[in-house]
This record gives C-alpha cells, structure tokens and sequence, in this order.
C-alpha cells in the first residue's frame, strides 16, 4: 500500500534550549518538544520531494542578532567543529553577528550549520526584543531565547501546514487547515495572544495532522495533488 506522503519537516541539527532557558534538550526530546513525537517522525520519513519556497519560512539573518549561534546548543557528533552549551556565543559569530567563518564552515567541520534553518523563528524574536537590552540583562536575554524557542514551533507547525495543502483532502479540512493556519501567523507574526492559546493553537494543529496522515495511510495512496 502507498503510505501517505508530506515533504519532510527540516530537521534541527543543533540542540534546542527548554522554553524559559533551564537548559538543553537532546535532539530526539527536541522533537518531542516541538512536534510532539509520533506525527513528526512521519512527517520527515515519508518523502524526498523539496518543499515548496514560502516567504514567511524564510530566515531573515539581517534582521537577526544570531540566535541560533548563540541560544541553541550543539556539539561535535551532531555537525559541529566544537561543542557549545545552551545560551552561550559561538566563537566564530562576529560583533555584527555575522558568521566569521561563514564561507569555511564546510572545511572546518560546521555542516550542521549549513543543513540548519530557524524558518524565520530568528529574526522575529530578535525583533520583538530589538528595543529591549538583552545584551546587559540576562533575564530579559532569557526571555528572548525562550521565545525564538517558541518561534521555532510555531515555524516548524506553519511549515507543516502549509506542506499539508499538497494533499488531497476535503472541503472541512480544507477550511480547518487554513484556518488553524491563520492563527499560527497570527502568533508567530507577532499578533498572537498569550503563551497559552499558543499552545492551544500548536496542539490543535498537530492533532489536525495526526488525523489526516492517519486517515490518507488508512485510504491508502495515491494522495498528493501534485
Ligand atoms: S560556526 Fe558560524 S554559523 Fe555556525 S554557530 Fe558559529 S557563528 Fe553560527
């Protein structure tokens, strides 16, 4: 039988801080944490096909004081030249925060950062604490990497959702998807409401997902519309 197919999530190679900075998830609780386990793994196993370009994936790294070089941890097996905790500046990220080696990353062993995307996650957060003094508080520091951690689920969902209109499905999840869609950049764009009507959204969402990919494996393929 066809199993049901979706352009695979990207993956993150780098570590993710815990919402909040109490420090480092694995990999594999990363992928509990923002894409809560079975549907995920799915997700990344089923296809090989390239996913669509979306602006609102984009990473932005103009409008980005390096986050994912500086707020997320990674270590050698995953990558990386060198490890580095949770929180803390990589050493090759510039005062402008500018990768020093961002030409070389591949000859020196950094292909972890190639292969990385924030799909925007970065440069919101960034802006939403550009006024702030984050780099004198750590508090506030903190609360900035917690929400480009949150960003991040909600970017990896909003990729997920946005995959899912390849599929054939009917006119009620149709309208459920972008509907749930509307309210994901509604959060992630900065218009959201609290942390927990995010969370509400992130659920609903993945939930959505589960029946969908649980409903086209039972009906069996063929299932993308292109
Ligand atoms: S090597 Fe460059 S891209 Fe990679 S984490 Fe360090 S500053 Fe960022």
């Amino acid at each position: 039988m066809q199993r049901a197919v979706l352009p695979p999530l990207k993956p993150h190679p780098r570590h993710c801080i815990v919402p909040g900075g109490r420090g480092n998830l694995t990999l594999s609780s990363c992928a509990k944490t923002h894409m809560p386990a079975q549907p995920r793994a799915k997700l990344a196993a089923v296809t090989q096909s390239d996913p669509i370009p979306h602006p609102e994936l984009e990473a932005d790294c103009d409008r980005c004081f390096g986050l994912c070089c500086t707020a997320l941890s990674f270590s050698r097996p995953d990558g990386f030249g060198h490890d580095k905790p949770a929180g803390i500046l990589c050493h090759f990220l510039a005062g402008d925060y500018r990768c020093s080696i961002h030409p070389r990353r591949e000859d020196l062993g950094y292909e972890g950062c190639i292969d990385f995307t924030c799909l925007g996650a970065g440069q919101r957060a960034s802006q939403q604490f550009a006024t702030q003094n984050w780099q004198r508080d750590p508090t506030t520091r903190r609360q900035m990497f917690a929400r480009f951690a949150q960003l991040l689920k909600l970017q990896e969902i909003r990729q997920a959702m946005i995959e899912a209109g390849k599929m054939e499905i009917g006119e009620v999840q149709e309208q459920q998807r972008l509907q749930l869609l509307t309210e994901i950049a509604k959060s992630a764009d900065g218009m959201g409401d609290s942390g927990t009507e995010e969370n509400d959204v992130l659920t609903r969402a993945q939930t959505w997902l589960n029946e969908i990919i649980k409903h086209a494996n039972r009906r069996g393929g063929p299932w993308r519309k292109r």
